[in-house]
């Protein structure tokens, strides 16, 4: 491929894609910081931005196929949003959807994917309100594209939860960022990794896998607003493209600390095992859509845990491991008590599952 176009990896979520962030996009769209206005602004790469105290993300969806085990692209992209808003610290209010469709396009799956979204928001309770629909020639795309944007407030639980925090550490953040997190800090994931990923791929290239699997997709505004209710996380994410191992990295280096996690301590299902052994892929680089990773002062670990565990989607949420200044980057203690390093995927594993 040559080098002047772009490539599959360019959208991948790795190292690839960071560096066209940063040297095309961020050199263009970036330098905001001066604007008083913007609180969150998009140099920090979060999972939204916050502008005069409205909190703004937007996403795309290409999933493939578009129907699958436990979701569809219709309750992807509602949910995809809402769980980006959530994560900086906010509560969801509203979305826009945008649909541009491929002529030829069954008017029944048009249908499913429509009622699937306005079923996914009316569940979260984030109504879509304003949209937009374009179609395109046959061969001009894939069946369907969706977008969604969505915009948010302060939760009425943020203010408690950095209060928590500052009972036992300091805190210089008016918002959940990724650059918050300090040595001692607990890592929580809210259940088991991977799901989504394999579900998708597995069905897709009929390996058989998703027989006993589903993806995860589910809007997690609620849960989330129960761990900020309990208080003392500084640092939140959805390890969608590129996983946990993502999540982790962006952490280690943007808040300059070393994250060390127990392998046995993490939750993985055994398909999602068996596939990944087969595919040779890192079931930690597996993409997920109902799934939150939490930092949070370890003086309140087991308290958040048990918030999470009390809602559905976090019935199998774990602790995982601490931010330390031992080690650099992210390391993973192993089952027989060896050391690995979990790199920053370079690219991601399996396209199109998002
Ligand atoms: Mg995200």
């Amino acid at each position: 491929m040559p080098t002047d176009r772009i490539t599959m990896a360019h959208g991948a979520g790795g190292a690839v894609m960071g560096s066209l962030i940063k040297d095309r996009i961020l050199k263009h769209l970036g330098g905001t910081a001066d604007d008083k206005r913007i609180e969150l602004a998009l140099e920090e790469l979060d999972d939204s931005a916050v502008v005069d105290g409205i909190v703004l993300s937007t996403d795309s969806y290409v999933v493939k196929p578009i129907f699958f085990p436990g979701g569809d692209i219709g309750s992807l992209a509602v949910a995809g949003t809402i769980n980006d808003l959530s994560a900086v610290g906010a509560e969801p209010l509203a979305l826009s959807c945008g649909l541009i469709v491929e002529e030829g396009f069954p008017l029944e799956d048009f249908d499913r994917l429509i009622a699937s979204s306005g079923r996914t928001g009316r569940e979260a309770g984030v109504p879509i309100v304003t949209g937009d629909l374009k179609v395109m020639e046959k061969g001009a795309l894939d069946q369907v594209v969706v977008n969604t944007s969505g915009i948010g407030k302060r939760s009425p639980y943020l203010d408690s939860n950095i209060e928590e925090v500052r009972r036992y550490r300091e805190f210089d953040s008016e918002w959940i960022r990724d650059s918050n997190v300090r040595v001692g800090d607990v890592i929580i994931v809210s259940g088991f990794l991977g799901d989504h990923g394999i579900t998708v791929l597995s069905f897709r290239e009929g390996y058989g896998f998703e027989s006993k699997l589903q993806s995860d997709v589910a809007p997690l505004n609620k849960m989330i607003g129960g761990a900020l209710e309990e208080g003392g996380i500084v640092a939140m994410k959805d390890p969608t493209r590129g996983g946990f191992s993502n999540t982790l990295n962006e952490w280690a280096e943007k808040s300059n600390v070393g994250i060390a996690l127990r392998e046995t301590d993490i939750p993985i299902r055994e398909e999602v095992h068996s596939a990944c052994e087969m595919l040779g892929f890192d079931p930690l680089d597996i993409g997920n859509e109902g799934k939150i990773v939490v930092a949070v002062v370890k003086e309140k670990a087991d308290a958040v845990l048990e918030a999470l565990r009390s809602f559905e989607e976090g019935k199998d949420a774990a602790i995982v491991g601490e931010a330390t200044s031992d080690i650099r980057g992210v390391v993973l203690e192993t089952l027989v008590g060896g050391k690995r390093i979990i790199d920053m995927p370079v690219g991601d594993p399996i396209p199109r599952i998002c």
